[in-house]
């Protein structure tokens, strides 16, 4: 049944080009209002478990979206992203069902180097037909090691190693730097990614955020999970996010020092409240009962201040805390961080790193010998994510 559905949105997209769209979400849609406007009936909505309803709350403004649609311009199939793994898949087989599906991506691995002309940032647009994400990307991990303002000199070298996600041909989701190089003012500094964190060749890590646990005396009901098959209900799952199992009114703290962004009502997470912390980090505390009054948008707050407290909004289930934590807008397990309370390696991880370290630091060493171009892949548009089988695998 899969592969039929597959396989006939290949053909009906072959045939019939022109019916297939792709946009961008809209500025504050929720998945609801999306289903009213195109007349798919809400009770799909209402019907979701909480998992799934979660989930479409996790839909942001400007994710690239697909829709298939019929003759009269009847919705057949709609693939809304919810991460850079997994979309949401709402078709048309005789009444209107949801699913998760993966999501199918190519990923590219590369490798680049050059002599600078005017600015890292400038010089790697230039390399690389206009990738901004990548030269962000690239600055902000040298951030706290460099200052490209003062000491570049024209003719200093970079090099970066690093992967990316390409989904129907384009740059999808953001950029990974494996290692990085840059000399300045005669000396070269390194950066090393471990387990999504930038390190110096010592093991030290190049950012500080921290995070603090949000509610007290409560314990872990269901853990993070990018995407997971699951074999019984045969399909797929995800939880982009930490639930802390907590008594209704619990008071709930901010992990981090930050900026409140938005406190209010978000569909299957009832009342939110989100912080931004800098560095592109943003945490999410949901399903609260209440904000605390002062809590509103722009509001400043201090990592262990109150924020809200524990409730059940949003769903019919018990009161708990959903608390996510989002890197450059990518969801990541909160409890990695959680866990790390030194700043430097050590142990058993320090060994593993600095093997990793030997490795990239000679790959970027030999790279840096004379400039080389990224490689120019030409990638022909197609709709082959649809090619996929039940395994997901891409
Ligand atoms: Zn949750």
């Amino acid at each position: 049944m899969r592969r039929t559905i597959w396989l006939f949105l290949l053909t009906a997209t072959l045939l019939l080009g022109s019916m297939v769209e792709q946009k961008r979400w809209p500025q504050g849609e929720t998945l609801l209002g999306f289903l009213s406007k195109n007349g798919i009936p809400a009770k799909l909505y209402y019907g979701l478990d909480r998992e799934e309803k979660e989930l479409a709350s996790e839909i942001r403004a400007g994710s690239p979206y697909i829709v298939l649609k019929d003759a009269n311009g009847t919705i057949e199939h709609l693939l809304v992203p919810i991460s850079e793994e997994l979309q949401i898949h709402i078709y048309k087989d005789g009444k209107y069902k949801f699913r998760l599906d993966p999501i199918h991506y190519q990923k590219i691995e590369d490798a680049f180097s050059l002599a600078m002309e005017h600015s890292p940032y400038v010089d790697i647009l230039r390399a690389t037909d206009g990738n901004k994400k990548l030269a962000n990307e690239f600055v902000s991990a040298f951030k706290h090691s460099v200052d490209f303002s003062h000491s570049i000199r024209k003719g200093d070298k970079l090099a970066i190693i690093y992967s990316q996600k390409l989904r129907l041909g384009e740059p999808f989701g953001m950029p990974t730097i494996q290692a990085a190089m840059v000399e300045a003012g005669g000396r070269r500094y390194y950066i090393f990614n471990y387990h999504d964190r930038y390190y110096d060749e010592k093991g030290k890590e190049l950012e500080s955020f921290f995070l603090k646990r949000p509610v007290r005396n409560a314990r872990i009901t269901s853990r993070f999970t990018r995407r997971r098959w699951h074999p019984i209900l045969h399909r797929y799952r995800a939880h982009l996010g930490v639930d802390f199992g907590a008594r209704r009114g619990t008071p709930v703290v901010a992990a981090g020092d930050g900026r409140v962004l938005f406190a209010g009502r978000k569909g299957g997470y009832g009342k939110v409240v989100i912080i931004y912390h800098g560095q592109g980090y943003k945490t999410l505390y949901a399903h609260l009962s209440k904000f605390r009054r002062s809590i509103r948008a722009g509001k400043r707050v201090r990592q262990g201040q109150v924020i809200g407290y524990v409730g059940s909004t949003g769903l019919s289930t018990g009161p708990h805390l959903h608390f996510g934590l989002y890197k450059k807008g990518r969801a990541i397990n909160p409890l990695s961080i959680v866990k790390i309370t030194k700043s430097r390696l050590s142990g058993k991880k320090l060994k593993e790193f600095k093997q990793l370290v030997k490795r990239y630091k000679k790959e970027l060493e030999d790279l840096a010998k004379k400039p080389k171009a990224p490689n120019k892949v030409e990638f022909v548009k197609s709709l082959v994510e649809y090619k996929g089988g039940e395994d997901g695998k891409s």
